[in-house]
C-alpha cells in the first residue's frame, strides 16, 4: 500500500500540501491527498497496470525509481509529488470534468507546483502535483 503521510514527502514539498489542504478548504473544497510515497516495488506494480493482458486502466509511464513518488534522501521516503482527489458528498470525484478539478489544479498551480492535469502536461494525470525541478 502506497503511503498517503505528509512526512512521507520531500521536506520542501510537506509545507506546500499543508498550505494546498488549507487552500482548498478555504476555496470550499474537500480534498484528500491520497498517495504521497510509493515504493520500487509498489511502481512497478502500478505500471503492470493495464499492460500484458493486467486488469485496469494504464495509470503511469514510470517504472520503479523513475516516478517523483519514488525518491528518497538517504533511503527514506521523500516523495516529490502527491495525488489528490475532491471529496465531493465525503466521497472521491473522480470525474475530472467536476469543476472542483479546476480549481484544486489552480490552488496547486498558484503555489508554484507542476500540475499534470494543466492542458500542457506531458502525460495528463489530473491528481498529480508536483514538485518543480530547482529543489534539491
Ligand atoms: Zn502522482
Amino acid at each position: 500500500m502506497a503511503s498517503r503521510r505528509l512526512e512521507d514527502l520531500h521536506p520542501d514539498l510537506q509545507p506546500l500540501a499543508h498550505s494546498f489542504l488549507r487552500r482548498c478548504t478555504d476555496a470550499g473544497l474537500d480534498v484528500l491527498i491520497y498517495c504521497t510515497y510509493r515504493s520500487g516495488a509498489e511502481q512497478d506494480q502500478l505500471y503492470a497496470q493495464g499492460r500484458k493482458g493486467n486488469p485496469g486502466p494504464i495509470v503511469t509511464n514510470a517504472r520503479a525509481g523513475q516516478s517523483a513518488h519514488n525518491f528518497t534522501i538517504q533511503n527514506r521516503p521523500a516523495a516529490r509529488a502527491f495525488d489528490a482527489v475532491p471529496l465531493v458528498g465525503g466521497k472521491p470525484q473522480w470525474d475530472q470534468k467536476h469543476p472542483h478539478w479546476q480549481i484544486m489544479g489552480r490552488i496547486g498551480t498558484e503555489l508554484g507546483l507542476n500540475w499534470y492535469g494543466k492542458p500542457t502536461a506531458p502525460f495528463r494525470e489530473f491528481p498529480h502535483f508536483e514538485l518543480p525541478r530547482g529543489y534539491q
